[in-house]
């Protein structure tokens, strides 16, 4: 499934959701942070490097 990239507008927090093509669109993405839904979707091609460090 895509990952979609966000980035709150009020706390500037970046985070990805995975979300089915259906859900996305139709899904009123906040932020896990402070709950705000002024999100702005970063438009990412598909990263294959992983964020995670070891
Ligand atoms: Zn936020």
């Amino acid at each position: 499934m895509p990952t979609y990239e966000y980035e709150c507008q009020a706390c500037n927090k970046k985070f990805t959701k995975i979300l089915s093509l259906s859900e996305h669109g139709k899904e009123k993405i906040a932020c896990p942070k402070c709950k705000s839904i002024k999100v702005k979707q970063r438009i990412s091609t598909f990263t294959t490097k992983t964020s995670r460090k070891s």
